[in-house]
């Protein structure tokens, strides 16, 4: 069979991974990358650490406005599909690339299968809470995470195509482990256990320069050392605000470019506490059973707040704080999200459907 995936964001290369290394001996699996993350390290490092092959096809969209890129990738997607006529589209998350590829593949009737259906923050701020919504609404399989994504389906009505297969970055996650050794820490001087990791590129957190002091001087104030690879979006309007240089000026902040991934969840699994607004990061802090802080008030990863791994702060200065110097373990064995066999189980459906 043919399948195309459609790709474009950090996350997505992460999911794509454990995908392809699943399809590829058993069916004709292309990639399509729209460009919607371009740096080397947010992009191409991806690729080669994940040993996933060059994408077949590069759009090269870059970023901008969400109406202008959308419409862009839906046109070269367009394009593509009625070259091509795959039997199935693939798509990953909750970007604007998920979108924009499932509404190709919609009108072109190509059958679609969505990888991480059924999340909700019920946050319409969110641009990603409108592309989930959307993209599972055309969706002809939807692979859920877990029980609560399906349960949330079914409650607007997507009943057909529905399965539970498991998260697959939790698999990625897992087969990783063992390269994940404590040496890969040296380079940032801290020890397991002695610091805090932190990510923020949320929209709504970066893009208000309230929201974003909030955070910085919750790093500011926090005790010991906090390593912070920093998101692109996020320098930049960190320069915009004048912020970058406090940060940098500070001994006990690590700030950094995005890291590689394996360094990146060597980082996680070692930490004290994740301090994140990031949907993949959460669920990665839940499976390394790493305490999680969470930069927002709701979250689509609701088993990880149940399970006492996460707690949701927003991005008020002293909230965060607290939450940070308080964090402390859950309650479970932290296993809602599947194992090492949710890419098996998506291949199996996706061959019954296509039969
Ligand atoms: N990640 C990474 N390097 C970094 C920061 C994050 O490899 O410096 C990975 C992280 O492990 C996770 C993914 O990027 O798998 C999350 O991407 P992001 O936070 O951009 O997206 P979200 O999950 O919020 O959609």
């Amino acid at each position: 069979m043919h399948i195309l995936s459609v790709v474009g964001a950090r996350p997505q290369f992460v999911k794509l991974a454990p995908v392809h290394r699943e399809l590829s001996p058993y069916h004709q699996h292309q990639i399509l990358h729209t460009g919607q993350h371009y740096d080397y390290e947010m992009s191409q490092a991806f690729f080669e650490d994940l040993g996933i092959p060059d994408p077949d096809v590069n759009l090269e969209i870059g970023s901008g406005l969400h109406g202008a890129m959308t419409g862009r990738m839906l046109t070269g997607i367009e394009e593509r599909l009625m070259v091509d006529r795959p039997d199935m589209v693939l798509v990953y998350g909750d970007t604007n690339s998920t979108l924009a590829a499932a509404l190709a593949a919609a009108k072109l009737h190509i059958p679609i299968a969505h990888v991480e259906a059924g999340l909700r923050s019920y946050n319409r701020n969110m641009p990603e809470e409108i592309n989930r919504v959307l993209t599972d609404h055309v969706s002809d399989l939807l692979f859920c995470p877990s029980q609560h994504s399906s349960d949330i389906l079914s409650g607007e009505g997507v009943r057909e195509g529905v399965h539970v297969t498991g998260d697959v970055m939790v698999q990625a996650l897992l087969e990783l482990e063992p390269r994940l050794g404590k040496e890969r820490l040296q380079r940032f001087d801290v020890s397991r256990g002695e610091y805090v990791l932190v990510t923020a590129h949320r929209q709504e957190n970066v893009d208000d320069p309230i929201r974003l002091r909030g955070i910085v001087d919750a790093l500011s104030s926090l005790d010991g050392t906090v390593v912070f690879p920093v998101h692109p979006r996020t320098r930049a309007m960190l320069e915009r605000i004048g912020m970058l240089d406090r940060l940098e000026g500070r001994a006990d902040v690590r700030l950094v470019k995005p890291l590689d991934f394996i360094t990146f969840t060597a980082l996680e699994r070692y930490a004290r506490v994740v301090l994140t607004d990031s949907g993949g990061v959460q669920k990665e802090a839940y499976t390394f059973q790493v305490p999680c802080v969470t930069m927002r008030n709701e979250t689509e990863w609701t088993e990880t707040v149940d399970e006492g791994w996460n707690v949701l702060v927003g991005t008020d200065t002293d909230a965060i704080v607290a939450a940070v110097s308080n964090a402390s373990p859950g309650r479970t064995e932290a296993r809602s999200y599947g194992g090492l066999d949710v890419t098996g189980i998506m291949r199996r459906i996706i061959e019954s459907r296509l039969g």
